[in-house]
């Protein structure tokens, strides 16, 4: 009895990993060299860069610690760089996740504002479970730091304010996704996917790589599938972690393109911090912007440093934004507008850092595509309830991202990978 699975991203892993420790003969299908999907790693002139995903909640160490997997986290910290022109024309710097001194700082920047805004949250838990983040803030703040502050994971998702769902704020706990407490595979992630491949292959399980399905034949409950090699393989179950295409006319997340830094080892990153994000205010206006496909006077953008192996002299970054909705590969002014004001604020995040830069390359969303036959969306679709994909009399199951469980994030691609290997050892 076969059951095989197609892709070895996140969820494709855990759901063959599981699948086999309990008994079952897998074999893991992926079309890329490599496993890992959106996790991984890939070169660039010679130089190792993160792909996609690199800051997990706590929830995957758990997951993973039970399926035995040989792979060690840190919980680092995000410095969020907030620009305050009004009145004060300060820079607010705060860590997340937020500890006492958080709430001291806002409380002395806006304490009423901050106050009112808790007060809001009581009073309105149950409004959590509709609605959207910036009619919520909108609410029970004026514009200003609270206020833009409440709406960055909006960015963090790739979506304007009014496009994120305020019940994303209740998943976190409800799956046991764990952001909260941030993780970070030390090593970086194609070494954390590495070692849930190499679990699977320690545990009898059959991984193939760079194969690709490329056709698939379900009859009478069972499959034929025909890799591009021209092997053909016979399956009794069969679990597809492909990105399932957005429903007709649905609206899709901005696509995220980046700045590939490459940064001498003397230049010491800051200690205990992951992510560095420049956050500049009126965050409703630009994110508005981006989302209509305008070039806005100021935009959001995020470095952070994955702990990869250590290379003799140098050390790499990437720095990820969002270029106006539609511009996968931006035309020459926007391209330009952007590099130039990355240039400006970088040294208020890392000061001193363009002296050590060694590389730097655009890599657009295009760019990714073309490279990676993925998407860079972190958010694949909007508004949409995540539907289960299962027919379990057909033998066929769906895994990965674009299924349920919510949460458009490696936390809830793990989740439905483990979902679907309880419901197959269940049937
Ligand atoms: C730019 C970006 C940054 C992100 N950052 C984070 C982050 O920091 N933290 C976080 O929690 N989440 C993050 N996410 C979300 C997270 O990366 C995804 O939710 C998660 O990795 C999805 O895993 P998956 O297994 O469902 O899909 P994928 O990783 O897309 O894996 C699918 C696999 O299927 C393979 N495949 C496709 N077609 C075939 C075929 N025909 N035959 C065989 N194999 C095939 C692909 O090659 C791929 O390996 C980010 C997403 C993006 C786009």
């Amino acid at each position: 009895m076969k059951t095989v699975v197609i892709g070895a991203g996140l969820a494709g892993l855990i759901c063959a990993l599981r699948l086999q420790k309990s008994g079952c003969d897998v074999l893991l299908v992926e079309k890329a060299q490599r496993v890992g999907g959106l996790c991984g790693t890939f070169f660039r002139d010679g130089y190792e860069f993160t792909i996609a995903c690199n800051d997990f909640g706590w929830g995957l160490v758990e997951e993973l610690n039970e399926l035995g997997v040989n792979c060690e986290f840190e919980s680092k910290k995000t410095q969020v760089f907030y620009r305050d022109q009004k009145p004060t024309k300060k820079q607010l710097t705060i860590q997340l996740p937020p500890g006492p001194g958080l709430l001291a700082k806002l409380l002395g920047r806006q304490p009423l504002q901050f106050l009112a805004f808790i007060w809001g949250i009581v009073r309105a838990n149950m409004g959590l479970q509709t609605g959207n983040l910036q009619s919520f803030a909108q609410r029970f703040l004026k514009p200003g730091p609270v206020r833009d502050l409440v709406e960055l994971p909006a960015y963090l998702m790739g979506v304007a304010p009014y496009d994120l769902a305020n019940s994303y704020a209740l998943y976190d706990k409800k799956f046991g996704y764990n952001y909260a407490k941030p993780a970070c595979p030390v090593g970086g992630p194609q070494k954390m996917a590495d070692a849930i491949a190499e679990a699977f292959v320690q545990a009898g399980g059959e991984l193939v790589l760079a194969d690709a399905v490329d056709k698939l034949d379900s009859c009478d409950g069972g499959h034929t599938l025909q890799l591009a090699s021209g092997r053909k393989i016979l399956a009794d179950k069969l679990v597809d972690t492909r990105e399932r295409p957005a429903p007709c006319g649905v609206k899709r997340g901005v696509a995220l393109s980046m700045l590939l830094l490459v940064v001498d080892k003397r230049y010491k990153f800051p200690e205990g911090v992951h992510t560095l994000i420049h956050y500049p205010e009126c965050a409703e206006q630009w994110a508005e912007k981006i989302d209509q496909g305008l070039l806005p006077t100021d935009f959001a953008f995020h470095i952070f440093k994955s702990d990869l192996d250590a290379k003799a002299d140098h050390y790499s970054l990437n720095c990820f934004f969002y270029f106006p909705r539609g511009q996968e590969q931006p035309n020459q002014q926007c391209r330009d507008f952007y590099l130039d004001y990355i240039d400006q604020h970088l040294e208020q995040l890392l000061p001193g850092v363009k002296k050590s830069l060694i590389y730097q390359q655009l890599f657009s969303a295009a760019d990714f595509a073309e490279e990676h036959k993925m998407s860079s969306r972190v958010m694949p679709s909007i508004g949409i309830d995540k539907v289960r994909q299962h027919d379990a009399e057909a033998k066929l199951w769906c895994a990965g991202h674009s299924v349920w469980p919510p949460g458009d994030h490696a936390g809830a691609a793990a989740l439905s990978g483990r979902l679907v290997a309880e419901a197959i050892l269940a049937d």
